[in-house]
């Protein structure tokens, strides 16, 4: 959908909380924030017209959001989302990663979805006024962050099917302790063949809430077999990787090859895009292809196929044990994580928590 959202940027009005938590208690919940089980005290909502484009733009306390029950969301699942980090760096700044990447797949999702894209700039203007009010909400322990989940829904009360004409954009913020808080250890993922996550000409490439919904009952069926992660494989053939619930795949030769992927139903990590580039920069050769199945079992039966490792933001990097499936498994349960595995986990956490030189430029600053 083009939209007639405005050309100049959103101006956003502020209410602060009146119960915003006090020092103690926000020190208490960050001291073990877990993932996703606390908020900040504040949100950002902007609202999008058909008429009136983008407007509306406020900071205003956290709360929940009054939806008519006809408001089509609820009944069509027009939503999408996008998910980033806030880092402290040890002067004390505050820090996100690559946040044009996630505004540019904002709009990607967007159009998919035909909804209204929101401007780069304003996309980013958002991380930094709810930084400017929750900037005390990013915690300073090795490996912990600010988790910024900005996510835009069809609010329309209309039970006709058509894209929505009333839209809203949210932007939530969650302190998350170390992913890992034991030491990163391996996971064993199972192999979906009974479910595929997305299909030809769907919705694969976009991150959007039905592509989770879809992942939901194979991912409780890998629960059950003991595995971490859910494996899908492409919905026309059967044979080739695609990726996980939520994070992209690489195998690593023993030539020091990497491998990911390529698929047209799959999830463009913004994560699975930086390893690339630092493993370029290393002088191994990245390979971005089709890849099936049998590639791995033969790889892993050579001894050709050293590592594999699952990323994605939240985790950033997850080694992988063990691939589980029906009728045959890859790998021991009990591999220890690949030695490239953890030296470019360490590198990419090394660039995002400014303690080597971010010589890609990747990060934006987001308190000053
Ligand atoms: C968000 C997401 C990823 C990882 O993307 P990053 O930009 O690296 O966080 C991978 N797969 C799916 C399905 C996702 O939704």
């Amino acid at each position: 959908m083009t939209s007639t959202a405005t050309s100049f940027p959103l101006s956003f009005s502020l209410t602060p909380s009146t119960d915003a938590r006090a020092e103690a208690e926000r020190e208490a919940i960050l001291a073990d924030p877990g993932f996703g089980k606390h908020f900040t005290d504040h949100m950002v909502s902007v609202e999008w017209t058909l008429d009136g484009g983008w407007h509306d733009a406020q900071v205003l306390p956290y709360g929940p959001i009054s939806l008519d029950p006809a408001a089509s969301v609820l009944h069509y699942a027009q939503e999408i989302f996008e998910g980033l980090k806030a880092y402290r760096h040890a002067d004390g700044s505050i820090h996100t990663f690559r946040p044009e990447a996630n505004a540019a797949r904002l709009q990607r999702s967007a159009q998919r979805l035909a909804l209204p894209e929101l401007s780069t700039e304003d996309f980013i203007e958002s991380l930094r006024q709810l930084v400017a009010v929750d900037g005390s909400w990013v915690p300073d322990a090795p490996e912990t962050s600010l988790y910024l989940r900005p996510f835009m829904f069809a609010t329309e009360s209309f039970l006709g099917v058509r894209s929505a004409q009333k839209v809203g954009y949210y932007l939530i913020a969650s302190p998350a302790g170390a992913y890992f808080s034991n030491g990163v250890s391996p996971v064993n993922i199972w192999l979906s063949t009974d479910y595929n996550r997305a299909g030809r000409g769907g919705m694969g490439a976009a991150k959007t809430g039905g592509n989770y919904a879809s992942s939901l009952l194979p991912q409780e069926l890998a629960y059950e077999k003991g595995c971490a992660q859910v494996l899908f494989l492409d919905s026309q053939e059967g044979k080739y990787l695609e990726e996980l619930g939520g994070m992209n795949l690489f195998l690593v030769y023993k030539d020091g090859t990497l491998v990911t992927p390529e698929s047209d139903s799959i999830l463009s990590g913004i994560t699975r895009d930086s390893i690339m580039t630092l493993a370029r920069d290393r002088g191994h050769n990245v390979e971005i292809r089709k890849v099936e199945i049998e590639e791995w079992k033969a790889g892993s039966a050579s001894g050709d196929i050293v590592e594999v490792f699952a990323c994605g933001t939240a985790a950033v990097i997850t080694p992988v044990a063990q691939l589980l499936a029906d009728d045959f498994a890859l790998g021991s349960a009990d591999a220890p994580a690949g030695e490239l595995t953890m030296s470019l986990r360490q590198e990419l956490t090394d660039i995002q928590y400014g303690r080597i030189p971010d010589t890609h430029n990747w990060l934006t600053r987001l308190d000053a």
